[in-house]
């Protein structure tokens, strides 16, 4: 089908704005695809929550996050992006072309589909949380742990995730306090051990979270044993929410292969999923890396890919 046929068709249609979602559609807009390019709810994805980003390459003095967001958006529309502020709710990718629909009420088809949907991280839920976010309060010790060098942090989470992120933070950080809610954890033997083995790392078991205190950024975190009801003051500067993340993509359920998480499975190193035509690029296909610039690096991949498969399908 060519663009001409419908003023609702392209040839590539991408899903989501973060930052594989905007490389994909800055790859696809250059090789003349005229991609059109759904934002989501959240134009701009996790990364409009953070505040100092350090290491994505090119700059050198650092970049709020929004900004480095919109410096992305910038650059997939100045090569012809047709950027829509809307959110995809369904699909049919058993249709030939395949179908979306987004929230504005708007129907497209596409010959080749890019998802770049993201996952967001779990959050505990409690109002202090939500109070210091870029304040001391954080779902990625990667991102943000540097910011807390030389200072005592807590972690929350008994998963591989929380294993990870406190032996992580516990090379930068003077303490780490890891607050276990049940006598054991989740993680995998090797992670707990490395865990139970670093000396600046102090397990809280049965210990949940009360609430963050702090004036203008975190300074200590109320804790409460549920075994003992004993409830005690953690003096940290960082909060670190380790308990998991949520890939978005429902949506996306009966149509592509995924894992028992929401994890959309990629063929090897490339971004095919099962369905032809269909890509899946960052977070969303990605539980391990789980960075801005490895989600840039799949959303290239993805626009790549699609560019070949529409070549040798004849499409393009
Ligand atoms: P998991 O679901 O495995 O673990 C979540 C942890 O958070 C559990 O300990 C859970 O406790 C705890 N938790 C959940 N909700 C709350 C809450 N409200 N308050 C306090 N604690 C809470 O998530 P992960 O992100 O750790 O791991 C996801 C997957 O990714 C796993 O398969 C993991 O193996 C994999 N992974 C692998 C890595 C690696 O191999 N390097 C690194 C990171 C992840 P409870 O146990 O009581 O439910």
């Amino acid at each position: 089908m060519s663009d001409t046929t419908s003023t609702q068709h392209r040839k590539v249609a991408i899903i989501g704005s973060g930052p594989a979602g905007y490389t994909a559609a800055i790859y696809a807009a250059r090789a003349s695809l005229k991609p059109i390019l759904f934002t989501g709810t959240v134009p701009g994805g996790q990364l409009i929550y953070t505040t100092d980003v350090e290491n994505f390459p090119g700059y050198p003095e650092s970049i709020k996050g929004p900004d480095m967001m919109e410096d992305m958006r910038q650059q997939a529309a100045r090569f012809g992006t047709d950027i829509r502020y809307a959110r995809i709710e369904k699909v049919d990718f058993d249709s030939s072309p395949k179908r979306i629909w987004a929230d504005d009420g708007e129907e497209f088809t596409a010959d080749a589909i890019i998802i770049s949907t993201g996952a967001d991280a779990k959050w505990l839920g409690i109002p202090s949380e939500e109070q210091f976010k870029n304040r001391g309060v954080s779902a990625c010790a990667v991102c943000d742990g540097f910011f807390y060098k030389d200072m005592p942090v807590v972690v929350v989470g008994g998963g591989d995730t929380a294993a990870e992120e406190a032996t992580y933070l516990a090379s930068l950080c003077t303490e780490v306090h890891l607050l276990v809610r049940r006598d054991q954890m989740r993680a995998s033997k090797i992670m707990q051990e490395r865990v139970l083995n670093t000396e600046n790392i102090k397990v809280h078991w049965n210990t949940e979270t009360q609430e963050i205190l702090g004036d203008e950024k975190v300074s200590a975190v109320r804790v409460r044993n549920n075994q003992s009801n004993e409830q005690y003051e953690i003096e940290a500067k960082g909060f670190f929410v380790a308990i998991g993340h949520k890939p978005n993509t429902d949506i996306f359920e009966g149509f592509i292969d995924m894992n028992d998480m929401g994890y959309i499975h990629t063929d090897g190193k490339s971004t095919n999923t099962n369905v032809d035509g269909v890509f899946a690029s960052g977070d969303a296909q990605d539980f391990t890396y789980r960075q801005a610039g490895t989600a840039a690096a799949t959303g290239c991949i993805a626009a790549r890919d699609a560019e070949r498969w529409l070549k040798e399908t004849g499409l393009h």
